[in-house]
């Protein structure tokens, strides 16, 4: 004869058995779901693109403020030269004055320029890091859901074994009427008694009658709610 005892026993390792399973599910359809991970190839290379170019246009307006320089250098010479005439002096002070303007808006433009530079060289280097934390996140996450699984895989070896050692010792009929019970009654097919009184699964006050029936511990005495065999500890 089956005892309360032992099917309970077998319940537990069966809830186990299902959890470590509901959770093996969850696990894997975290894993076959993925996750949303930002895609900035095309933005990062949008922002290094126009920074390699404002820094070809940098370049060339140097070489321009360089020539403008020379040039400068040229009309200062002539313009404090014993042998420049008077009416030269005039034209060329009004260009070295507006060589020394040109020179100044180039400067300010350049100012402008290495800002915008600097500006997408950093928005390059965002998306990049970016999409490397998020990748580095997905694969970490990976391995902590690899590592779980396998020790579910463990758990559920070492359950599956103590199941079967105590399934082969309980008789086909009762293991059967279990196994129906469990199917049939959300998984759980028996009940614990609280406070000597109340049925656990179904929170019903048991009748004397049902309580007097169990104080034999080796009988398998049903709810008279829910039908689960009572087991009282
Ligand atoms: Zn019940």
């Amino acid at each position: 004869m089956t005892t309360p005892q032992q099917l309970y026993n077998l319940q537990e390792i069966d809830h186990r058995i299902d959890s470590i399973d509901a959770e093996r599910v969850r696990l894997q359809k975290r894993l076959a779901d993925g996750v949303n991970r930002p895609d900035l190839t095309v933005e990062a290379e949008n922002h290094y693109t126009r920074a390699v170019a404002i820094g070809d246009n940098v370049r060339a307006k140097r070489d321009e403020m360089e020539r403008l320089r020379d040039r400068l250098n040229g009309l200062e010479v002539r313009l404090y030269s014993s042998n420049t005439s008077r009416r030269d002096l005039s034209t060329i002070q009004r260009e070295v004055d507006s060589a020394k303007h040109q020179l100044n808006q180039l400067d300010e433009l350049l100012l402008e320029l290495e800002g915008e530079q600097r500006t997408h060289e950093a928005a390059a280097l965002a998306a990049r890091d970016e999409m490397r934390s998020a990748h580095a996140e997905w694969q970490d996450l990976i391995e902590t859901i690899n590592d779980r699984l396998a020790e579910l895989e463990a758990d559920r070896e070492t359950s599956a074994s103590q199941r079967q050692v105590l399934a082969a010792s309980l008789p086909a009929a009762d293991l059967e009427r279990y196994e129906r019970l469990r199917r049939n009654k959300a998984g759980t097919a028996i009940a614990r008694v609280d406070n000597g009184r109340v049925c656990l699964a179904c929170r019903m006050t048991l009748t004397s009658n049902v309580l007097r029936q169990l104080r034999d511990k080796s009988k398998q005495v049903p709810c008279s709610t829910c039908g689960r065999i009572l087991y009282q500890p």
